[in-house]
């Protein structure tokens, strides 16, 4: 967790959001939203702190948010949940992954990822002494693919935990549903644990389907499922989050969140289980009409970079688009990150920061860098704008 001269490193989005800051760019780094979520579902969190819902709750999380979690995974896919048993209220998906890491794993064990990936990742890996190992997403002229050669090569007796991201960040990969049956197989062959981060769950666009990996045969009795409300509901800052399973697996994470947070932010949680359970289908609505909005804004970005020299490739998931910078000449994406807001007046993310150090952002992925288009679409339109001097 120390930068190579030894000091406490900071994250890349720390960084880069310092730079946006500093230079007046626009951030097209760090992926959060310009506009908030539902108007409804703030009110329900106002009116909570003023009934009063102001102190500690359970540490499960409130039942209403847990029974809501659940109507939601039925809802959406088919998958039957225990709200008092198989669910767990977490501070953001980000604690959801720690407490689980650290439950899960430990030194002698080996934590399996794709790589790129988001960027905690390795480093929850490391808090728990587990060993770090990867399965290559490669780039193909249709987008980003999974190898089954590489996850076998992988995967291994020592695999305690295959930790799966679709739709993924940064790359905004949705993964097939062969390539999830590819990456089950590995866990079943091991005895593996599988843990999915599928924060981008409602994020996708072009007709690709988010298939949870809870729903593969044989994959629910060994499969926790991470979401959080930042991403689906946008609204990042309220840090909740939540995870479900095997009731065994739930209570092992259950008791290292309680030395974490204790629990979660209260008056957030009836407000997100008001959309979670979606009575009146408005969350619905919400989803759809995010993932239109998003689906035109990624296009709008992605032309932009076409039209840049940057060589895009078109996601079918999530709010990032990774391009390539080879296409201009630049050949080192954190480089071109650095320079990036003289150049052009935007910020962006280096590939290889979701890397590992002697991984694909030091071989095929070292020229790639991330942008996000969960912006306004002036937004956008301005930096598209701009990026056009880099030609
Ligand atoms: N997983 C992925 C893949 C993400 O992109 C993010 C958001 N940065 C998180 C987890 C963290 O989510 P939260 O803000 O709910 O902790
Ligand atoms: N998930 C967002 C991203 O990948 C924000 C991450 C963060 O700030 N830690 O940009």
């Amino acid at each position: 967790l120390l930068a190579p001269d030894g000091s406490v490193a900071s994250t890349i989005f720390a960084e880069m959001s310092a730079l946006a800051t500093r230079t007046g760019a626009i951030n097209l780094g760090q992926g959060f939203p310009d506009v908030d979520g539902p108007e409804h579902i703030k009110e329900a969190a106002v009116a909570a702190i003023r009934a009063g819902d102001n102190q500690y709750p359970p540490g499960a999380g409130r039942r209403e948010l847990c029974l809501a979690v659940a109507q939601h995974q039925d809802r959406h896919y088919g998958l039957s949940v225990d709200p008092e048993t198989e669910v767990l209220v977490t501070a953001g998906a980000t604690e959801a992954l720690a407490a689980t890491l650290l439950a899960l794993a430990g030194p002698g064990d080996e934590v399996v990822t794709l790589e790129p990936y988001y960027d905690a990742y390795a480093a929850l890996v490391a808090l728990s002494g587990a060993t770090h190992r990867t399965v290559p997403l490669r780039p193909t002229p249709t987008g980003f693919r999974v190898d089954p050669v590489d996850v076998r090569a992988a995967v291994g007796p020592r695999t305690r935990v295959i930790l799966v991201n679709s739709p993924h960040n940064p790359t905004g990969t949705v993964l097939s549903r062969d390539e999830l049956s590819v990456l089950a197989a590995a866990a079943q062959e091991h005895d593996a644990l599988v843990v999915t981060d599928e924060v981008y769950e409602h994020l996708t666009y072009d007709g690709a389907e988010h298939v949870p990996m809870a729903t593969l045969p044989g994959m629910a009795e060994r499969t926790l499922t991470i979401s959080s409300a930042g991403k689906s509901l946008s609204f990042t800052g309220w840090k909740v989050g939540w995870l479900h399973g095997p009731a065994e697996l739930v209570v092992a994470v259950r008791t290292v969140k309680q030395y974490l947070t204790y629990v979660t932010a209260a008056p957030f949680q009836p407000a997100v289980a008001v959309a979670l359970a979606d009575e009146d289908g408005r969350t619905g609505e919400y989803f759809t009409d995010l993932a239109g909005s998003l689906a035109r804004r990624r296009d709008l970005l992605c032309a932009g970079l076409e039209a840049a020299g940057l060589a895009p490739v078109t996601p079918r998931g999530t709010y990032f688009v990774v391009a390539d910078g080879a296409a201009l000449g630049y050949d080192d994406g954190v480089e071109l990150c650095r320079e990036l807001p003289d150049l052009a007046g935007v910020v962006a993310i280096p590939v290889s920061a979701f890397c590992a150090p002697a991984g694909q952002g030091a071989g095929a992925l070292r020229s790639y860098v991330r942008f996000t288009f969960v912006k306004s679409e002036d937004v956008l339109t301005e930096a598209a704008g701009r990026l056009a001097r880099l030609r």
